[in-house]
């Protein structure tokens, strides 16, 4: 028997909490420990709720560019002219590391906000069955963007749509994709007035369910995104990296249930932690804020239907003594239902 915890973040708050694993790995959260106790931090399930997995072997490349977000990410940007170059299988192994780098960053589940239609699913599907039967943590949940008319067949596959800014495509289009994926029971996610501000009533007008950036929004914007309960998702280490001047403040004051991601694989490793570490270091946060918008993501399943699953006894067990040792992202291992899982050199 042995007892990782002390410290256990839940909520919001800390308090003191033990995950009880016995030798066949069953797990059990106690407020006391039994057998050998290990120090370390209890963090709810990690979500990254906004993901590009397909260009993270384009990191290499990428860091050394000075480029805008239009020219890294944008259609017909550095991003787009790579993936349309590359081969299947090169996009396949680019998932397979990101999983690989999520999962030991104690990622359970990572939204993807896929690209290239049918043909970028069947590449993530690919790629998650060899992680999954390597025993790695992370599952990826595609949000796929038609392409070539794929429509129907995306919307099969996936759990909803991921799109671009609307204004990337024929509004027309955005429309019918919209009604599409509301017809299908599924969820709508959209880049919203990530470098210029987009009319967010007509955004809206399309009924999302989940919203990504939203740097530009006006306070009045953010009101409106809040009265209808829709999460914005934001990337600080991306918006950094492209010289975007994202306002934590302005986000938190609006009533809106912020959640943080990692965006794109080429630009920041996939740790939620490492995204709530630099909110605190380079915005300002309190500690209990940063973890407080990564426990926030446990909330997409209730609100969109998305298919994630956690438990009440699911936790991220994070090697340290102080709560900000959280931060350090050094994960032992996870719980879910019921079971350890231990980090180690199959994860
Ligand atoms: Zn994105």
């Amino acid at each position: 028997m042995v007892s990782y915890g002390g410290l256990r973040f839940l909520e919001g708050r800390w308090s003191e909490g033990f995950l009880v694993v016995d030798r066949e790995g069953n797990a059990t959260v106690s407020p006391t420990p039994k057998g050998e106790v290990v120090p370390s931090i209890l963090l709810p399930p990690i979500i990254d709720p906004h993901v590009h997995t397909g260009d993270t072997f384009l990191r290499d490349e990428f860091a050394g560019m000075e480029v805008g977000l239009h020219e890294a990410v944008g259609p017909g940007g550095f991003k787009h002219r790579a993936l349309r170059d590359s081969h299947t299988r090169e996009i396949v192994h680019s998932i397979i590391e990101f999983i690989e780098e999520a999962s030991r960053a104690g990622v359970r589940y990572a939204v993807d906000f896929r690209e290239g239609g049918v043909s970028g699913i069947e590449r993530l599907r690919r790629a998650a069955v060899r992680c999954e039967a390597a025993g790695m943590l992370t599952r990826v949940v595609p949000l796929g963007r038609p392409s070539n008319g794929d429509l129907n067949d995306v919307l099969e596959w996936t759990e909803g749509l991921g799109l671009s800014a609307v204004r990337d495509v024929d509004w027309d289009v955005a429309q019918g994709w919209a009604d599409a994926v509301h017809s299908a029971g599924k969820v709508l996610g959209l880049h919203v007035s990530e470098q210029e501000r987009e009319d967010i009533d007509r955004v809206l007008s399309l009924e999302p369910q989940l919203l990504v950036h939203c740097i530009e929004c006006t306070p009045d914007d953010l009101v409106k995104i809040a009265k209808k309960d829709i999460p914005v998702v934001v990337c600080p280490r991306s918006n950094a990296r492209f010289g975007l001047d994202l306002d934590m403040a302005k986000m938190m004051s609006a009533g809106v249930k912020v959640m943080v991601g990692t965006d794109n694989g080429m630009v920041a490793h996939p740790s939620p932690l490492s995204e709530a570490a630099f909110l605190v270091e380079e915005h300002g946060l309190e500690l209990d804020e940063a973890l407080g918008l990564i426990e926030n993501a446990e909330s997409l399943n209730p609100t969109t239907g998305i298919g994630l699953g956690t438990g009440p006894d699911d936790v991220t067990v994070v090697r340290g003594r102080a709560p900000e040792d959280a931060l350090l992202g050094d994960v032992i291992g996870v719980s879910s239902d019921g079971q350890f899982k231990e980090m180690g050199e199959d994860i």
